[in-house]
């Protein structure tokens, strides 16, 4: 059975930027799954799959325009520290979650001051090249409840 719109593919991978460190992999846990053509995963890495079928690997790199976009400087904003529970204990580099008119967003502390807090809303991945090596383990029809909701149900996938 080959990737095409309405599979659901279940895939081990391990991402490395053009630094050649690794950022993330799935090898150390289940392997994650997908509903093919629901936009569920990173437009590039997407296309790479199609055609492919269960036990093929292969390695793509994807810019970033086909990943998290472009980085952009008026996504670095500053905040007022009411804004955060514990504006005190934020160090640059965190990682933390901030409630938007647009809803939860997380967003990289930049740097801590008194009354303010500078926070970088750009994905920690835009305007990096992403390079997936990736090995497709299974792949299977999406149910019509899947279909209709757009994403996967089950072991990977949404509970509910
Ligand atoms: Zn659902």
């Amino acid at each position: 059975m080959t990737i095409q719109q309405k599979k659901v593919v279940s895939f081990h991978y391990t991402l490395t930027n053009q630094e050649g460190d690794q950022l993330e992999s799935s090898r150390d846990s289940e392997p994650m799954s997908y509903l093919h053509g629901a936009n569920n995963i990173i437009p590039g890495l997407e296309k790479a799959m199609v055609g492919k079928s269960s036990g093929d690997a292969f390695q793509v790199t994807v810019e970033p325009a086909e990943a998290y976009g472009e980085r952009k400087d008026a996504n670095i904003q500053r905040i007022s520290a009411k804004h955060f529970k514990k504006p005190k204990r934020l160090v640059p580099g965190q990682i933390v979650g901030l409630q938007t008119q647009q809803g939860p967003i997380q967003v990289t502390v930049v740097k801590v001051g008194r009354f303010n807090v500078d926070v970088d809303a750009n994905h920690p991945l835009a305007g990096q090249a992403l390079t997936f090596d990736v090995e497709v383990m299974d792949v299977r029809d999406a149910s019509d409840e899947e279909t209709t909701h757009g994403h996967v149900h089950g072991p990977g996938g949404v509970d509910h």
